[in-house]
This record gives structure tokens, sequence and C-alpha cells, in this order.
């Protein structure tokens, strides 16, 4: 079987981190152990010289909750407000825990058209190259404030994957609460088999 790299391999390491783990929606508040443990961890990849990018998802779900929204799908311009509301908690959060271990953070929102259109996304990676070279921890979440339901990713693991390309990361790592690639989603087929390695992909 192949063998998996550790992470403290890898000099630039893109994290997504998914609503699920990170959100308390009961509560609606950022699980504070579990924010601090990654933390911890991210920081001492940090501390090793590695660039550290977090793709951060949460601000819908912590935003919904802190304006008591009812549960179920909301309408585009209800989750544009939950993100206005939730990402300011969200960065907040990012911001507290990675201090306590004498890291910056910087908030980057991006649209779909900040990685589509060349000029944008120039700008872009310029943004996230400069922090990097400052040593701060670019914090990345789509700006669902202002996407549009026709163009925007909606989905933080598709821009976890282009922000990796844009910034020439060699490894990206999506954390859920899902352990792996199964063969067909676990929740509606409990008996499918987990494929710990994917070694090669074919057409
Ligand atoms: N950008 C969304 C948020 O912060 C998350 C999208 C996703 O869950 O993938 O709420």
């Amino acid at each position: 079987m192949t063998a998996i790299p550790t992470l403290s391999t890898f000099r630039r390491i893109v994290v997504k981190i998914g609503s699920a783990l990170l959100v308390d929606q009961a509560k609606g508040q950022v699980k504070r152990a579990w924010r601090e443990s990654r933390a911890a961890d991210l920081a001492r990849h940090h501390a090793r010289g590695a660039d550290v990018v977090i793709v951060s998802s949460g601000a819908i779900a912590l935003g919904r909750t802190i304006l008591t929204l009812p549960r179920g799908p909301l309408e585009l311009e209800q989750s544009q407000a939950a993100a206005a509301v939730g990402q300011l908690a969200l960065a907040r959060a990012w911001s507290e825990v990675l201090s306590a271990h004498g890291v910056v953070a910087g908030q980057v929102l991006l649209t779909w058209h900040d990685t589509e259109e060349r000029r944008r996304y120039l700008n872009s990676r310029n943004t996230i190259e400069t922090l990097l070279a400052v040593r701060a921890i670019p914090v990345v979440n789509e700006n669902d404030t202002v996407a549009t339901a026709e163009i925007r990713y909606g989905d933080n693991d598709r821009l976890a994957a282009r922000v990796a390309t844009m910034a020439s990361a060699d490894c990206l790592v999506l954390l859920s609460d899902i352990d792996g690639l199964y063969t067909a989603p676990p929740h509606k087929a409990p008996h499918a088999p987990l494929i710990p390695v994917v070694a090669r992909i074919p057409d």
C-alpha cells in the first residue's frame, strides 16, 4: 500500500475546516476545545517554518443561530445576512486561538470572481502570498454576504481546492465529520467501505 506522508513533510499546507466540526449549532458558538487543539496543531506547523492557510466554514451556521433563524433551508438573503453576522464571530474565534500561540491571522473573503477572473485571481494570490511572507495565517472563506445564488462556490471543499492551487500548496487537508473517501455516501450506505488511499486516479 502507498505510504501516506506525514504532515510535517509539507512546506505549504491548506487546511479546510467544515462547519459540522467547528460550530456548536445548539449554542451558536464555535466549539472552543476543538478549535484550540486545531490551532495548536497548526501553530506547530507554522513554528517549524511551514506556510499554513486555513479555509474555514461556519459563517452561516454561526450567524443563523445567533440570529435565531428557523431551521431548514434559508432564502439567499437570509444566508447572506447570517454570513455577515457569523463571519465576524468566526474571524474573532480564529484570531483569538491563533494569537494564543503568537500567530497573527488575516481574514481573506473570496468570491467566485476573485478566483476565476485573471486580474482578480492575481490580486487575491498576491494578498495570500504577502500574508504568508509576513508569517501570518490567512483565514479564508467565501464572501457569502455578497455571493449570489448563480455564481458562488457554496461549498468550501471546492473553494479550498482552488485556494490550494492558487497558493501552490503542496498539501490540502479537508477536515470534516466524514472519515474519508467511501464508495458511497456513508449516511445513505452504512456498509460502504472506506478507501484509505487512492494511489492512482483512473479516467
Ligand atoms: N461558506 C460557508 C460558511 O462559512 C460554508 C460552505 C460550506 O459549508 O462548505 O458558512
